[in-house]
């Protein structure tokens, strides 16, 4: 692996100088003039005084500058912290204060979101050679540049998790866990410079970052950046661009199968095979987008302190069921109990992981990055799963989320597997409720398709048939959208709040 991430557009600049790297809204950029345009966005950084070891915050959304700025801050040994325009100016102020960056800059073209950032900040126009103008936020005279770190051991990029089960942390990932997953990611689905791969998901996200972004370009193949999801950009995206990969988040491919209905005939494209990751996968939606696409649709597991891949399913042997597939090579695994000894094979337990793909830590945050980690350089994922002979993952569930009702274990996930499988539920949430006596109770919350409505009593009627009595939730809560993060994860943490107060 090189030293740093700005290896991968000099790498190809120098090699296929005029093979396409990005396309954004019509525009194209190779890799040559990929790599001019990093270069001079790396000399504009260090005019507005970002130095090595300081944090760079942008906010923005998909595009081909906030990449250029990926590989400059990488180039000058500054922190790039991305960080989707979408999120309120609350939350944008206080990962600017958390990641006590130098300078915050905006992607003022990305979206109006974007813009009303910047001028809510005051920040003034600068012009990267070849891509454009992006507006430039005050300079932070306090904020501390860290020490740098030889080899690739320095860190490239601070991400900000979810914030699924609390408060969102800041991850530490340096140059080696993000080359790591980029040269995986693009050696097991077999890239080449001829693939075209959707960019759709959020770069400002870890799975957007290393598994899209950096995994394509590290192939030398083609990025068709995309700020946001709709179905319409997928589907003129798959027969105008002739894309070849397609990733997503389950959200995703739910919405493209709602819209579109169920497929007789699959529609015609160029793609070798698509990807979900992120959250839940149910199988009765896998198949039905699989005959939607006419390909693969292949799952992947992982979380932000893993850079992110933890495993996924291969391209020579797709599956029928939820696997998350085998851990990916360079990535060893347990499964282990509370006291953490490891279980008897195929037991549920608590998923511990290992490999070159561990963040360096939270930022700022010992405590909580010495209760992730145990000894021997394992990380606690917090997530359920069991393994199979064959090495297969199964996510059961985070460990947070088990709902211990009556005595009795519920994993959400069960419960949401068994709600999504029925047809008009496009995708669902189940949370638990802490009662008076401190037994919990099952609350879900549910997202249905308008054309094919179900009553609640339906829905209750239907789990009634495949899940225990104690499984069952006690409310089924429908919604005409399920809060969701940039990403398109849902935002359990509310909901869970939702049902504590309102219920
Ligand atoms: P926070 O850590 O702030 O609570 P988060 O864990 O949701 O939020 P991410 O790092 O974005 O933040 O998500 C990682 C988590 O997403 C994993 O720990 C796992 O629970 C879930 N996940 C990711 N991929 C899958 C998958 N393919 N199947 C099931 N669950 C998945
Ligand atoms: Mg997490």
């Amino acid at each position: 692996l090189p030293a740093r991430l700005s290896a991968i557009p000099a790498y190809w600049a120098a090699r296929a100088p005029d093979a396409p790297a990005l396309h954004e809204g019509g525009r194209h950029w190779t890799y040559a003039q990929l790599q001019h345009c990093v270069e001079h966005a790396a000399l504009l950084l260090r005019q507005l005084d970002v130095r090595a070891g300081d944090r760079l915050m942008v906010v923005g959304e998909n595009g081909a500058l906030q990449v250029a700025l990926i590989f400059a801050a990488a180039s000058i040994d500054a922190w790039i912290v991305n960080v989707n325009a979408r999120l309120s100016a609350r939350e944008i102020d206080t990962i600017a204060t958390h990641s006590s960056s130098r300078r915050v800059l905006f992607l003022a073209g990305a979206s109006p979101e974007a813009a009303a950032h910047a001028a809510r900040r005051g920040a003034s126009p600068v012009t990267v050679d070849g891509m454009g103008e992006l507006l430039a936020g005050g300079l932070n005279e306090t904020a501390i540049a860290e020490d740098t770190v030889p080899g690739n051991e320095q860190v490239a990029a601070l991400i900000y998790t979810t914030g699924t089960t609390g408060q969102s942390k800041g991850v530490m990932l340096t140059h080696r866990n993000l080359l790591f997953i980029a040269a995986v990611s693009s050696n097991l689905r077999g890239l080449t410079r001829t693939d075209r791969a959707y960019g759709v998901l959020p770069i400002s996200h870890v799975y957007g970052l290393a598994s899209v972004a950096l995994g394509t370009l590290y192939a030398g193949a083609a990025l068709y950046l995309v700020p946001r999801f709709s179905v319409d950009g997928l589907l003129a995206a798959l027969k105008d661009d002739e894309l070849t990969i397609v990733q997503g988040v389950p959200a995703m491919y739910a919405k493209l199968l709602q819209t579109l209905g169920g497929a007789d005939t699959p529609l015609p494209t160029r793609l070798r095979f698509a990807y979900a990751g992120g959250s839940p996968l149910a199988p009765s939606l896998k198949h039905e987008v699989e005959k939607l696409l006419g390909t693969a649709l292949h799952n992947g597991y992982g979380m932000t302190e893993s850079a992110p891949t933890i495993s996924q399913t291969r391209l020579e042997t797709p599956r029928r069921d939820d696997s998350v597939g085998m851990p990916i090579p360079g990535v060893e695994v347990r499964v282990v109990d509370v006291a953490g000894l490891d279980v008897a094979p195929g037991e549920p337990g608590e998923l511990w992981i290992r490999g070159p793909n561990i963040m360096a830590g939270y930022y700022r945050e010992p405590a909580m990055t010495a209760a992730a980690m145990r000894d021997g350089g394992w990380l606690n994922t917090g997530d359920m799963a069991r393994q199979d002979p064959d090495g297969a993952l199964f996510i059961v569930g985070r460990t947070k989320e088990l709902i211990i009702r009556s005595g009795f274990n519920v994993y959400p996930l069960e419960v949401e597997t068994a709600l999504n499988a029925h047809p008009s539920v496009v995708q669902s949430a189940v949370v638990g409720r802490t009662l008076a006596d401190g037994n919990e109770d099952v609350i879900a919350y549910v997202e249905l398709d308008p054309r094919q409505p179900a009553s609640v009593a339906q829905l209750q009627a239907w789990l009634a048939q495949t899940l225990s009595p104690y499984k069952c939730p006690s409310a089924i809560i429908v919604m005409e959208a399920l809060p969701a993060a940039a990403t398109g994860k849902i935002l359990k943490g509310q909901l869970r709040q939702m049902a504590q107060n309102t219920l």
